[in-house]
């Protein structure tokens, strides 16, 4: 099979690999359409430590195509998603319903080889079947979803939340969209006006694209998601909070930023960090199904395997949106 190898910082190249077989409990996929996420690229640079050589990639629609002894939940043909952080069940988190900060977790794409490759093994219990209904373009968006699912879920939204949504990435507009299901006063926050653009046309009521703008805001808002992992966002958020208020933390920053802690007790704000996805994967597909949630202005490119390693090292430009790989046809 072609698989994309990442072998060093920066060093990504299509080779022939066997087929892998799989195990008592897993499934052979054969991979359809593949998404680029923000972690591919922070492997790819060499900001997220995985152990390599690795095939990197965790969001795919794929169709079972060989099944473990054990495995009797799935028919071959049948076209699936898959939960990407594998989780043990049987920790202290997971017994506590965390399974999204499993001690144990294995991450697809990172710990393990991942979907940007023709096949790829799964445990059978990671993988959702996906109605005929949902496109491979659309469907591979439950993941992401799902993280945007998450943080939305942790805020338990009220309808008359005015909500600010900072950075307007792929996160940031799924993020936005997900809290519009609940609340119509969204701002979306980001120095790109393009992506604020696209933040109007999923929903925002307002955009603020500078300084001073934010200045204006003081106190103005009663739940901030924070998707950009800026190191000084939170700083800012503690400013454009309302008293009583909630920021919650989806980017991941690539380091800490001291806060102002005087400000968060005299604003009593509640401070959430939001860690992928639970069991939001399954809810998502559903919502992507039933048109809840616009995907398609949000794809910037479908490319092939064999441009993957170019997507990845221009991987910040601002005008990016999610990239898709076109990897098999049925
Ligand atoms: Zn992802
Ligand atoms: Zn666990």
């Amino acid at each position: 099979m072609k698989a994309a190898i990442l072998k060093g910082i920066g060093d990504i190249h299509i080779e022939h690999r066997e087929i892998p077989q799989p195990a008592e409990n897993e499934v052979r996929l054969k991979v359809l359409m593949a998404g680029i996420c923000g972690s591919d690229s922070s492997i790819y640079h060499g900001k997220l430590i995985a152990p390599l050589p690795v095939i990197p990639g965790h969001e795919a629609v794929g169709i079972v195509e060989a099944l473990g002894a054990a495995v009797s939940s799935l028919r071959v043909g049948q076209r699936v998603t898959i939960h990407p952080n594998y989780f043990c069940s049987d920790c202290s988190m997971c017994n506590k319903g965390l399974t999204n900060i499993c001690r144990n977790k294995i991450r697809l794409g990172v710990d393990i080889n991942g979907v940007f490759a023709d096949y790829v093994v799964v445990p059978a219990d990671a993988l959702y079947p996906l109605p005929d209904s949902l496109s491979n373009e659309v469907a591979v968006f439950a993941e992401p979803l799902a993280v945007a699912a998450h943080a939305v879920k942790l805020a338990n939204l009220k309808n008359e939340d005015r909500v600010l949504v900072f950075g307007a990435g792929v996160i940031g507009q799924l993020t936005l969209q997900m809290a519009r299901l609940h609340s119509q006063d969204i701002t979306a926050c980001d120095l790109v006006q393009s992506r604020l653009e696209l933040a109007k046309r999923m929903g925002a009521r307002n955009t603020i694209s500078d300084q001073s703008e934010l200045d204006a805001c003081e106190s103005a808002f009663d739940v901030i998601f924070e998707t950009s992992g800026a190191p000084p966002a939170l700083d800012m958020g503690i400013k454009l909070a309302a008293p009583g208020g909630k920021i919650v933390l989806l980017g991941l920053p690539g380091q800490s930023h001291p806060v102002p802690t005087v400000q968060i007790v005299r604003k009593e704000l509640n401070i959430l960090g939001s860690m992928i996805y639970t069991d939001e994967i399954e809810q998502c597909i559903d919502i992507l199904d039933q048109g809840r949630i616009q995907t398609r202005p949000l794809v910037s490119g479908v490319i092939s395997l064999d441009q993957l390693s170019t997507n990845l090292a221009n991987f910040n430009a601002p005008q990016r949106m999610k990239t898709l790989v076109a990897i098999n046809s049925l």
